[in-house]
């Protein structure tokens, strides 16, 4: 096992837990320094007040959106880079900003996570949008030769928007983000990435590297390792003065009247509230979005998971991005090694997939949720059930998810816990 350093460092860093925690793409495990980064900015709010405490933690929330620009797209800065909620969140806000007029396709793939689809949906049955699923291969990544012939409902030639996680919620695999985002890029359509289950798994970089994708959206509670109830998103540079403030705000947009001296309604005469008709003043205008990423500032937010969040970053990037993705990636495999075939469970991604996402397919009459629920109560290992609602290609499985500070040990436990559980229905 690569870094084993590493593994024990950043074991020795969490408190001890008296379950196996083999879930970190639910939400990982924080450190104590993550933690201890909350409690602090929480005293602080109280202490110094909460605006005062803001200030003096500008820097370290800059400092973590440094490290996401960097983890992303070498054309981004830490001022391209916003924190939101969620990536859910993040996502409905860049839906709802994007320039999409009536009639516009919007590609996407059957592994999309049900609440982005849900988002597309609103927006399309709103204003007119046609969905489209880019061809995908069986393994339900993006067909890239077919993308490239640029044949059929989906060509590149007839969308407005390709959309799509590069690493879905559901199986391990990786999506061939590099070669898509290419040729979008070179059929001038903006793609929009997921990275909620990519980031911290994946060298993300070698996608934006092709300045084809034109925005991102993630999560701090998974690879990253952060708090629950931090997201983010990010917009190259050059595209972002195309969005709209998804929800105005006077904490991120402006209101401009019309300038041609015809405010109040046509020839502009009359008392205001005799002519229903007319535009009023208040409405003969427009909204304006505050300059860059600032249309999408929240106002209102829980800063303290933000905190957490920028300083779960810090310590990734302490720690060496590529040398925790390479620890990941070793995990995903010798667990998939251990596990295939316990008890009639089968592996749902190839054994060599660069994530650390085991997905396993139950054998006859077995049920996830079930199992996942026993693993947990009588084992004390904590995985994740996966439905047929988590996407439109999602089928029931047992999700394993180690991150660096789990170990094969670990594992092991769960390989004996799942053989016992799977033989006593
Ligand atoms: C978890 C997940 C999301 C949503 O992230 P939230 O922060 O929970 O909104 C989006 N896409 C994928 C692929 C995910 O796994």
């Amino acid at each position: 096992m690569p870094a084993p350093e590493l593994g024990e460092a950043w074991r020795l860093a969490r408190e001890p837990a008296p379950i196996r925690h083999l879930d970190a793409a639910a939400a990982a495990r924080t450190s104590r320094t993550v933690i201890a980064a909350m409690t602090d900015y929480l005293l602080a709010e109280t202490t110094t007040g909460a605006y005062i405490a803001l200030e003096a933690a500008a820097e370290t929330l800059t400092g973590g959106r440094a490290v996401l620009a960097g983890l992303l797209d070498p054309a981004l800065t830490a001022a391209d880079v916003a924190y939101h909620h969620s990536a859910s969140d993040a996502f409905a806000a860049l839906v709802e900003a994007w320039p999409l007029p009536r009639g516009a396709r919007v590609g996407v793939v059957p592994s999309a996570f049900a609440s982005n689809l849900l988002t597309l949906q609103a927006r399309a049955v709103r204003d007119g949008l046609e969905l489209v699923d880019l061809p995908v291969l069986a393994d339900g990544l993006i067909d890239v030769d077919a993308l490239a012939r640029g044949d059929g409902p989906a060509a590149l030639s007839e969308l407005d928007l390709v959309t799509f996680p590069e690493v879905p919620s559901q199986r391990g695999t990786v999506q061939p983000t590099a070669a898509v985002a290419a040729l979008c890029r070179d059929a001038g359509v903006p793609v929009l990435l997921d990275v909620a289950q990519s980031l911290g798994q994946i060298d993300v970089t070698a996608a934006g590297a092709t300045g084809g994708i034109a925005a991102y959206v993630g999560t701090s509670r998974k690879w990253l390792c952060g708090p629950r109830g931090a997201g983010f998103l990010a917009v190259r540079p050059e595209f972002v003065d195309r969005l709209a403030a998804p929800s105005p705000s006077g904490y991120n947009s402006g209101w401009q009247p019309r300038q041609d001296g015809r405010a109040g309604g046509q020839g502009g005469a009359g008392p205001a509230g005799t002519a229903g008709t007319r535009p009023s003043a208040l409405t003969d205008g427009r909204i304006v979005p505050a300059a860059g990423m600032t249309r999408f500032h929240l106002g209102e937010a829980p800063v303290a998971a933000q905190v957490g969040f920028a300083a779960a970053l810090a310590e990734l990037a302490a720690a060496g991005p590529a040398l925790v993705r390479e620890r990941l990636h070793a995990l995903g495999a010798a667990a998939r090694r251990r596990l295939d075939g316990v008890a009639g469970w089968r592996i749902g991604e190839d054994v060599a997939t660069p994530t650390a996402i085991v997905t396993l397919l139950p054998p006859p009459g077995l049920d996830p949720a079930v199992v996942r629920s026993r693993l947990y109560a009588e084992h004390g290992v904590l995985t994740t059930a996966i439905g047929a609602d988590r996407a439109r290609d999602a089928v029931p499985a047992l999700r394993v998810s180690p991150h660096v500070y789990n170990t094969l040990a670990e594992v092991d436990h769960l390989a004996e816990a799942l053989a016992q559980v799977s033989r006593q229905p």
